[in-house]
């Protein structure tokens, strides 16, 4: 029976620059972690979020049509790992071939070693982003922010492709909401993109909606 709630900070239903193909994306809410240059502040206070039930999302996730699986970004999402990996259980019970891929400010031999409910996440992933992000270590890398961070794939599923594919920025995507204002979504290839952005869109009388990863 689903029991968790999830703290969530955002959801996209169709992305193509935060793993294989073109996934969802769920920012849960919350890290305990404070990367210099994290480009998702918003989302580091453990209150504030949006308080979604598994099964809702669950839900959501299975009738998407035209996506191959989804990304659990943050936040952390290994704060709330237990939640997460009952949603993948959910989700595959209606669709099992559906991926999954998560970042972690955490490494995997820790998150290896941590909780059970860590274990039962990784256990439930195709690939993993591990590692904080470091603004020093700043590179134009698949998927990531700095060069500390891994791609690492935990199943066979992309192993091919991540050894067949360049490492290079898959870059970011920007939308226009309904309402006029602008989201984005992706790893900046460079530094401080968020911030020149936003400066040049508050120029223009725009406001941003945040859906990055992080810079991580
Ligand atoms: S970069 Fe990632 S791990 Fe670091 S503070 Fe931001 S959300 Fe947390």
């Amino acid at each position: 029976m689903t029991t968790h709630l999830l703290s969530v900070a955002r959801t996209l239903d169709h992305c193509t620059v935060l793993g294989p193909g073109t996934r969802a994306v769920i920012w849960v809410q919350g890290c305990p972690l404070r990367c210099r240059g994290c480009v998702a502040a918003e989302t580091l206070p453990f209150e504030g979020g949006t308080s979604r039930e598994v099964a809702e999302l669950a839900a959501w996730l299975a009738a998407l049509t035209g996506v191959e699986g989804v990304t659990l970004s943050g936040g952390e999402p290994f704060s709330q790992a237990e939640a997460l990996s009952e949603l993948l259980d959910a989700v595959r019970e209606a669709r099992p071939g559906f991926s999954a891929m998560a970042y972690s400010g955490f490494r995997y031999e820790a998150l290896r070693r941590g909780t059970t409910g860590h274990q039962a996440l990784l256990d439930r992933l195709d690939l993993l982003v591990d590692g904080p992000y470091v603004a020093a270590q700043h590179g134009s890398l698949r998927w990531r922010g700095s060069s500390n961070q891994r791609v690492l794939p935990l199943t066979d599923r992309y192993a091919r492709l991540l050894a067949q594919s360049p490492d290079t920025s898959a870059g970011v995507e920007l939308s226009v909401e309904a309402d006029g204002s602008f989201s984005w979504a992706g790893v900046p290839p460079v530094p401080g993109f968020r911030e020149g952005m936003e400066e040049q869109l508050a120029a223009r009388g725009f406001v941003l909606h945040t859906r990055g990863r992080r810079e991580s």
